[in-house]
């Protein structure tokens, strides 16, 4: 039963937000929507304990797919970046800042960034593409990512200084032109640089919010030193060129993990875990 303690213990949390969400804003669509995907990492992650070799896709295809198209397109709720900065300005609680409070600031602190790994529908799409290992090394243009965050941030802010007319149709104009823009650049620059994540390292706004707390998360990947024997298997399978070869927090990206889990299942003497 140990093994599947993390299982029951993402189901309870999402249970949690799902009544709570339900009882205190009196909408039963909170109810619906966070126990599908309470039972969607539920179900993943009982197939990945049991050695499923597609379970982080099926969280990923079941939760990513779902946000895009019923959420985004069908109920037209723009859950990107701009959509937070939209309902926060407009002080409204709902939706994409429910969204980001519990998978992208808060949440992080105890699944660090699970969502990077099993339900963001950016990368749902990039993590089809063939490079699942960069080969070259990480290019030092981290920065563009306060770039693009800065550039969402402006663009909402613009619309409320004109005081723009339909601000509900922009939005959900942005989310299609933005999304559609993600998956360009996004896919172009995984093709160009052989690295599917490459969008994530260095262009992803999102990761202003995920990496400072994820640097605190809860579920970690762990390194028993005392028993690696250097064989760097681990290094070479990992999408986000994680130092995972060591336990500490300040290990090299660290806090870019997305806790895929394919280093554990690499080594050779179990010394991840
Ligand atoms: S870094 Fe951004 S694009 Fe990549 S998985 Fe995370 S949220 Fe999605
Ligand atoms: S391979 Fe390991 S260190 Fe790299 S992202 Fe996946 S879980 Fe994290
Ligand atoms: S795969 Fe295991 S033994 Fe090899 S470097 Fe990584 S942690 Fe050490």
């Amino acid at each position: 039963m140990k093994k599947y303690l993390f299982s029951f213990m993402m189901l309870a949390i999402f249970e949690a937000v799902a009544i709570t969400l339900w009882l205190t804003k009196g909408n039963i669509f909170y109810l619906f929507n966070f126990s599908y995907i309470g039972i969607c990492i539920f179900a993943g992650s009982i197939l990945m304990v049991s050695g499923n070799k597609y379970a982080r896709r099926f969280v990923q295809l079941a939760v990513g797919s779902y946000m895009l198209i019923y959420l985004g397109v069908i109920s037209r709720e723009n859950m990107q970046i701009e959509g937070f900065w939209y309902y926060l300005f407009t002080g409204t609680f709902e939706a994409a800042t429910i969204h980001y409070a519990v998978a992208k600031i808060f949440g992080p602190l105890i699944f660090g960034r699970g969502w990077c790994g099993y339900a963001c529908w950016t990368a749902m799409v990039l993590d089809f593409l063939p490079y699942k290992h960069p080969v070259s090394p990480r290019k030092r243009i981290g920065w563009v990512r306060y770039v693009t965050f800065s550039a969402s941030l402006v663009f909402v802010a613009v619309l409320f200084l004109l005081k723009a007319g339909h601000m509900e149709r922009i939005m959900f104009w942005a989310f299609l032109i933005g999304n559609a823009a993600y998956y360009l650049v996004g896919i172009g620059l995984a093709l160009i640089w052989k690295d599917n994540r490459a969008f994530c390292k260095y262009i992803c706004p999102v990761t202003i919010f995920l990496k400072p707390m994820s640097y605190f998360s809860l579920v970690r990947v762990h390194c028993d030193e005392s028993k690696c024997i250097g064989c760097r298997k681990c290094l070479k399978v990992c999408p986000m060129d994680v130092e995972v070869n060591k336990e500490s927090r300040k290990r090299v990206n660290g806090t870019d993990c997305i806790l895929c889990y394919e280093c554990v299942k690499s080594c050779p003497v179990k010394a991840l875990h």
